[in-house]
């Protein structure tokens, strides 16, 4: 990567990181060891929930999650389009249909009236998405979701770390889902984790996850036994020992990495304060912002975004809605007009660069970069 080059989103690695991966290398267990509990509980512990699900991506942890809520064929998820294309795609790995219902205009999050107008017979799964790294209106689709006798599912990639009426973000629905990809709020490389209260959600997780059988090579070696037996389809999706074991590590830096994360933001907003071409997204009262994206919107995006990147500043747009892409419209007629906030907010928003080892001096030059920018 060009040295000058200032990307959106990055990881951050420390010594105790490396080392933390080292010591597994040097060990018995590359998969499906101890470090596997060990993060899992973890998690478990830093969000509050029973049980914790790692899988090898966020994909695969969506669409784990799914399978546990029990989609099938002809069942209908309700997604937001305001998301990377994978939440709903993972409805589509299933055989069912993402029904897109529309966002709020001042925060993209998913709009609970629109929700309800959008429910028929075949819904079975709410699906929010903590855009940007807040969470949803949880109250509001928890009431519908209970009315409607529908399970709650969260895409919570973007929210880890973050806080919902002071509780972890992750903790509000029936099933939440994390990523841990490199611009994620901590990585495993590639990674993914669900969690869940449920025990029979938790079941079906472990069995998912491990190609449909029912027990894995570590219990079957601890307990001298050779006997196994699939009674349903899965997956090989198993995150490794090694990849647990950096996220383990990274997990102890995580309210660290948010603290830096919120400094960078609020820096930002105070610099854009006085400039009405330049409005921040709402972040909600009742919510502690994890800022995985910081988002604004603006006028003229597309040549900001390009004077921008010819500056070297890698600031980049989240998302094109996912019922735009051209899958999309061709395999399930989806078009224009269909969600018109998030349409109209696709032309405006662009997302700044933000992460935990963004030098000040960088951010300074961005902050200067743009504010010229949008004065022209
Ligand atoms: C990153 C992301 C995913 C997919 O996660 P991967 O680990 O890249 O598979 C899904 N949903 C959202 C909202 C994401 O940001």
């Amino acid at each position: 990567m060009n040295k000058n080059y200032l990307p959106y989103g990055k990881q951050s690695i420390s010594d105790i990181d490396i080392e933390a991966v080292s010591k597994v290398l040097n060990s018995d267990w590359l998969t499906t060891g101890p470090q596997v509990q060990a993060f899992e509980t973890a998690m478990a512990d830093y969000i509050g929930t029973n049980h914790a699900v790692a899988v090898n991506s966020g994909t695969a942890a969506l669409h784990t999650a799914l399978f546990a809520a029990g989609i099938e064929r002809g069942d209908e998820v309700i997604v937001p389009p305001m998301t990377f294309a994978a939440t709903a795609n993972a409805v589509v790995y299933l055989g069912a249909k993402p029904v897109f219902a529309d966002v709020n205009r001042s925060s993209l999050l998913i709009d609970p009236q629109s929700v309800i107008e959008k429910i028929t017979p075949a819904t079975k799964v709410i699906m929010a998405v903590d855009y940007a790294g807040q969470a949803c209106d949880y109250d509001s689709l928890k009431r519908i979701a209970d009315e409607y006798d529908l399970i709650l599912v969260a895409d919570a990639c973007h929210s880890l770390g973050g806080k919902w009426n002071n509780a972890p973000c992750g903790s509000q629905a029936d099933l939440s889902v994390f990523s841990f990809h490199p611009v994620k709020p901590i990585t495993t490389g590639e990674g993914g984790m669900v969690v869940a209260d449920n025990k029979t959600f938790y079941d079906r997780m472990q069995i998912f996850r491990n190609h449909g059988i029912t027990t894995d090579h570590r219990q079957r070696q601890e307990q001298s036994n050779w006997m196994y037996e699939m009674h349903s389809l899965g997956f090989n999706y198993r995150l490794s020992d090694l990849h647990c074991a950096l996220g383990l590590s990274q997990l102890g830096r995580l309210d660290a990495f948010i603290l830096r994360r919120r400094e960078i933001a609020t820096a930002y907003d105070a610099a854009f304060a006085d400039c009405t071409a330049l409005q921040p997204l709402e972040t909600m009262p009742y919510n502690y912002h994890g800022y995985h994206l910081y988002v604004l919107r603006l006028q003229e995006r597309n040549r900001i975004f390009q004077d921008l990147r010819s500056r070297g500043i890698g600031c980049n747009v989240h998302y094109i809605p996912v019922h735009l892409h051209p899958w999309y419209r061709k395999n399930l007629g989806t078009s224009e007009g269909m969600c018109p906030v998030a349409e109209e907010a696709f032309s405006e928003i662009l997302s700044l660069p933000i992460y935990p080892d963004l030098e000040r001096t960088d951010q300074e030059m961005v902050i200067e970069q743009l504010l010229e920018l949008s004065a022209r």
